[in-house]
């Protein structure tokens, strides 16, 4: 599943031609894509409308207009990307939902697995009133995340991945950041030292800065809107590198089930 760099990478993808346009409505082939509306409504709702803004939270794309905004969450394969009306593109084999624009170009919503969603949304804080911090904002500190830890008993990887402590964290960078800290993913948050709190806290920001910069992680379903990947992958310490060496201390690395997720680590460098 597409995490906060993969997001954060699709809206840059997307920001200098999608602001300022005008959408003229919309065509939908899945109406399960479309969350909160039916077709015909939400049709309605955005036809007119100019978009003025692209932002983040947590893994949700936001396309502010005018006066709602679209809030897209990709979930296991959804896609975003432009194409002029009539052009045929090798993901249009799963498309869900065209929006039309003012140039004679579509933001197009392409879906395998059809789990992804499209919202119409009035009011933004109360709609991401369930999300955590944003962990590249000010509002992840570490005076907080110490609090969080010290009274957690769930494992660290846990914490990583519920939405409600940090927003935008998944499995990838959750098991990316345990790596870099030196921290057991399986270890129980109260567990951890004051040092390895602080540790953690600073390599979550530092995986998550430096694979927006690397566009994320395409070993899987991900796409930036152009159509190519991004390269993370090649980089990965310990993510989806079962048996390979770690890059630090050259052990095999290590993959366990850890509440039914994949998890990856070095038992030299991560230990219990
Ligand atoms: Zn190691």
């Amino acid at each position: 599943m597409p995490e906060l760099p993969e997001v954060e990478s699709v809206i840059r993808g997307l920001r200098d031609d999608l602001i300022g346009r005008q959408l003229l409505g919309l065509e939908c082939h899945w109406e399960r894509t479309l969350q909160n509306c039916s077709p015909a409504t939400f049709d309605e709702r955005i036809q007119g409308r100019v978009v003025s803004k692209l932002s983040r939270r947590g893994k949700y794309i936001v396309i502010h207009t005018d006066q709602s905004a679209l809030v897209i969450h990709l979930r296991m394969t959804g896609r975003l990307y432009l194409a002029r009306a009539g052009e045929k593109l090798a993901a249009d084999r799963w498309l869900r939902v065209s929006f039309l624009l003012d140039d004679g170009w579509q933001l197009r919503f392409s879906d395998l697995r059809k789990f992804g969603r499209i919202a119409l949304v009035d009011d933004l804080p109360s709609h991401f009133a369930h999300l955590g911090p944003e962990p590249l904002s000010e509002d992840f500190d570490l005076k907080g995340w110490k609090r969080i830890c010290k009274a957690r008993k769930k494992s660290i990887k846990t914490l990583l991945l519920d939405q409600r402590i940090v927003a935008g964290i998944g499995n990838i960078y959750a098991d990316e950041a345990c790596f870099l800290a030196g921290i057991n993913p399986a270890r129980p948050a109260n567990s951890l030292t004051d040092a390895e709190v602080s540790r953690l806290h600073r390599s979550i920001r530092d995986v998550l800065q430096y694979a927006i910069q690397y566009e994320g992680s395409s070993f899987q379903w991900y796409r930036k809107p152009d159509g190519s990947g991004g390269n993370l992958q090649e980089h990965f310490y310990v993510f989806n590198r079962a048996n390979e060496c770690c890059r630090s201390c050259t052990k095999a690395i290590v993959k366990i089930r850890h509440h039914g997720r994949g998890t990856h680590f070095c038992p030299h460098c991560q230990p219990i």
